[in-house]
């Protein structure tokens, strides 16, 4: 018999993501702030233990906009042929702010592909600081 799934399991994993919320219920935050990973779901208790996008979402996020922002910039450029201070007060900005306003989505939807891809939390525990390893030879 299976399990009955949640109303999370319904919901499409890129959904869930971009609203940044639990990947078990559906309901609870997954951050906490711009960007931090909240220990554990304040809805259903889910532990976010298991959560490590590492630097997915600024890499994706660089590309995707990287990638559009450069078609928008080349038709700025092409089609109004502003002078180049235009590009830095107007072009340069957008990408910045486009580059911080994907960061949420994408981290939200990483860390809900890796619950339900079954990711588990770190096996192995740092064995001091860097540097400290010459004091062993
Ligand atoms: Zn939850």
């Amino acid at each position: 018999m299976t399990p009955k799934p949640s109303p999370a399991d319904r919901t499409s994993a890129l959904w869930l993501g971009l609203r940044c919320r639990c990947p078990r219920c559906g309901e609870g935050p997954l951050l906490r702030g711009f960007l931090k990973i909240r220990d554990a779901c304040p809805n259903c208790g889910l532990d976010y233990g298991f959560a490590d996008p590492a630097d997915g979402p600024a890499f994706f996020g660089m590309s995707l906009v990287g990638t559009l922002g450069m078609v928008a910039f080349m038709a700025f450029e092409f089609i109004v042929q502003p002078p180049i201070w235009a590009h830095l007060i107007v072009t340069f900005p957008l990408l910045a702010a486009a580059c911080l306003a994907v960061l949420r989505p994408l981290k939200g939807w990483m860390v809900v592909e890796q619950w339900r891809r079954g990711a588990a939390p770190d096996e192995w525990q740092s064995v001091g600081k860097h540097g400290e390893g010459r004091k062993w030879r």
